[in-house]
């Protein structure tokens, strides 16, 4: 297991983390003033100061990427289903242009909910067909880009609302089926907050493998949980045993970043430096 005690090269900041703080131009400049060496941006922020902008402003930082976040929201409507797939490829073609390394998907819930505008449906497991569907079809793009999708599962707390694929083995069978051979170009993001619960948890990871695990989230789950959304805690301040979850992960070879993804109305009511000045040292001691 990797050493992160003595510094923080292996921390990146999930740009939602400081989200209501500044954007994503402040962000990088607070990253850049803290040592962080990664970043995972959401599209939102970079679409605010422009694609070309954030290329440029991560390039002259310095900054790698440990995602982009995020392509999915999969099911909807069928006379929606090209708005989806376009919607997609730009994503894909985006992260590539930030040079990340994979796209990470969530994946969507109910169309309604998913993409709204579409008819009110109570079938999940329609909405889980079209996930399947979805990531299939987007395939080709994301090979053509070079670009891996990490299918991130979601706790099932959000299964109407923003995925229906709530665990690891979901994922994973979705990988098998749509990617068989192991290319590489698909995978899971493993996110401690949606899945440190699942009695599968070693298992699942150990079967994904190093060349499955794509991305690696890190936060805590707080109890009592105020917020299904906005209450995700700071490492160290819940529950979640981070430490033996970055271990299965590492097992398999993972040698990527820790991100960390906090949202929080507590985390982002704090000054910038704050907050990152505690991700780093959380990051050391307790993840
Ligand atoms: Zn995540």
């Amino acid at each position: 297991m990797r050493d992160l005690s003595a510094d923080h090269r292996l921390l990146s900041l999930n740009t939602a983390t400081v989200r209501k703080q500044g954007d994503l131009a402040a962000i990088i400049e607070a990253c850049a003033r803290a040592g962080i060496p990664a970043i995972s941006p959401w599209r939102d922020q970079v679409a605010a100061i422009g694609l070309d902008e954030a290329v440029k402003r991560v390039k002259d930082t310095g900054l790698r990427l440990s995602g982009y976040c995020r392509g999915g929201m999969f099911p909807a409507d069928p006379a929606r289903l090209s708005e989806v797939m376009d919607d997609n490829r730009r994503a894909v073609d985006e992260a590539a242009a930030l040079d990340a390394p994979c796209l990470v998907l969530v994946v969507g819930g109910l169309p309604h909910f998913s993409r709204p505008g579409s008819a009110p449906s109570r079938d999940i497991g329609a909405a889980r067909a079209m996930v399947e569907d979805g990531i299939a079809a987007l395939m080709e793009h994301a090979r053509a880009a070079g670009m891996p999708l990490a299918i991130e599962p979601l706790h099932p707390m959000y299964a109407a609302e923003r995925a229906c694929v709530n665990t690891l083995r979901q994922s994973l069978d979705i990988c098998d089926r749509v990617d068989p051979t192991r290319t590489g170009m698909l995978g899971v993001a493993v996110d401690v907050y949606h899945v440190w619960w699942d009695p599968e948890l070693a298992a699942q990871i150990a079967r994904a493998g190093r060349d499955r695990l794509l991305a690696f989230h890190v936060c805590d789950w707080l109890t009592p949980t105020k917020d299904m959304l906005n209450d995700r805690g700071m490492m160290g301040d819940g529950v979640i045993d981070l430490k033996a979850i970055r271990a299965m992960v590492e097992a398999q070879g993972f040698a990527g970043f820790c991100e960390v993804e906090i949202f929080s109305d507590h985390w982002w009511s704090k000054p910038i430096d704050e907050v990152l000045a505690t991700c780093i040292t959380r990051h050391r001691s307790v993840v």
